[in-house]
């Protein structure tokens, strides 16, 4: 699919990738020669999955972090910059999604999603783009959703994050384009993973993970002069 060593040399810092779209970002980015730095919360789900990446001969540093804590965002980044290099690709996928009327939801179920999908993009970018500014490179790549684009009954706190991310991706990206740092967002339909469950759909017709590594694979190796800023993505077939 893409020449197989186009990102050698370079360094990807992909959160939330123990499992889901987040891995299977981290191993097409892999394949393509990057030097992977992955992350999540439970760290023998991220030591399986980090082994797994490894056995296909894909450069991993794996650190158990909570991107949702600025401490822990210093250190994974500190860590992978002294370990892998300076970060040429951040990723910003870690995400949950909590989902029912928003009358039955709570101050803790908005706290989690909000902290996760919105604030976590803003500190670990904070913590990364400083040194993409000095060298004038880098892509920073938002997993966000239809979500951010869309409402739905039952999906207030989700969409609000998700709309936020939008907004927080557009400042960032007209902040850092001058700086010859591009971001952009990624906004998938339902994606086959943990976090869509065992729903009514048929899993064969909605996106797979793969897709989404597609996306962030053409996001991050787009010719210098321009920037695709946003991707909306459906599965070919409706589920
Ligand atoms: P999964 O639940 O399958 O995976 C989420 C990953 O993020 C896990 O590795 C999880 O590990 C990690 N994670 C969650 N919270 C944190 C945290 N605070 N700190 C570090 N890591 C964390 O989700 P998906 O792969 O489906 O989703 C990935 C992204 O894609 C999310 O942003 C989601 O909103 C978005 N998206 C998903 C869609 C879908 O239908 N699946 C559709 C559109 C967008 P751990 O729990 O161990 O921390």
């Amino acid at each position: 699919m893409y020449r197989e060593h186009v990102l050698a040399g370079q360094v990807a810092l992909v959160t939330g990738s123990s499992r889901g779209i987040g891995l299977a970002i981290s191993r097409l980015l892999g394949e393509m020669g990057a030097k992977v730095s992955t992350c999540a919360r439970d760290q023998s789900a991220l030591e399986e999955s980090a082994s797994k990446l490894r056995g296909s001969g894909i450069k991993v540093l794996a650190t158990q972090a909570d991107v949702t804590h600025e401490d822990q965002v210093c250190y994974l980044v500190r860590k992978t910059q002294q370990t892998l290099g300076p970060i040429d690709i951040l990723v910003n996928n870690a995400g949950i999604g909590i989902f029912g009327s928003f009358l039955d939801q709570s101050q803790a179920d908005w706290d989690a999603i909000l902290n996760t999908n919105l604030k976590a993009v803003f500190l670990v970018s904070r913590a990364v783009a400083p040194e993409m500014i000095r060298r004038q490179t880098g892509h920073i790549i938002n997993i966000s959703s239809l979500a951010g684009k869309n409402t739905f009954a039952n999906g207030a706190i989700y969409c609000a994050s998700k709309w936020g991310l939008m907004g927080l991706t557009g400042c960032m990206a007209e902040e850092l384009r001058a700086h010859g740092v591009r971001v952009s967002a990624v906004c998938p339909g339902s994606v086959a993973t943990e976090f869509s469950g065992q729903g009514a759909k048929d899993p064969s017709k909605m996106l797979q993970p793969d897709d989404v590594a597609h996306a962030v694979a053409a996001l991050a190796t787009q010719t210098p002069g321009s920037f695709i800023s946003e991707v909306q993505m459906r599965p070919t077939r409706k589920p």
